[in-house]
């Protein structure tokens, strides 16, 4: 599939890789917004928040519980950290396959 974050997680397009097993990648955004900046995605190729459906919780549901995990091991909890979804043209979505933004490492100007 043509699909850049897909092409990711096959290893095709090398990113440095934070956390990885069969179902998630986690690997650190090219062009960083915050100290830390990392993306986590599940393997399976959706499309966005938008684009899920009622059996897809568990799945979005476990890259929230890997956000955590990855902000616990990398001390972010200490100061906080921002999650993001982007979900479509208006939140300003580039890449169409489901990710959730880290955040954090520093002060965070206020979005929401
Ligand atoms: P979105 O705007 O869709 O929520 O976020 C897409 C993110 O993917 C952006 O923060 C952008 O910097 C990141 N990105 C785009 N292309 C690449 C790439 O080739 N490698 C990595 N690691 N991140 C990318
Ligand atoms: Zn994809």
């Amino acid at each position: 599939m043509d699909c850049l974050f897909c092409q990711i997680a096959d290893h095709k397009i090398p990113a440095n890789v934070r956390f990885e097993d069969d179902d998630f990648i986690a690997f650190d955004d090219i062009k960083p917004q915050a100290k830390t900046h990392i993306l986590i995605i599940p393997k399976k190729h959706l499309h966005s928040v938008a684009a899920l459906s009622d059996n897809d919780g568990d799945l979005v549901g476990k890259v929230i519980l890997l956000a955590r995990d990855l902000a616990k091991n990398l001390g972010l909890d200490q100061g906080g950290y921002r999650l993001v979804f982007n979900s479509g043209t208006d939140a300003g979505q580039e890449v169409d396959h489901i990710h959730l933004h880290l955040l954090g490492g520093n002060k965070l100007g206020h979005i929401a």
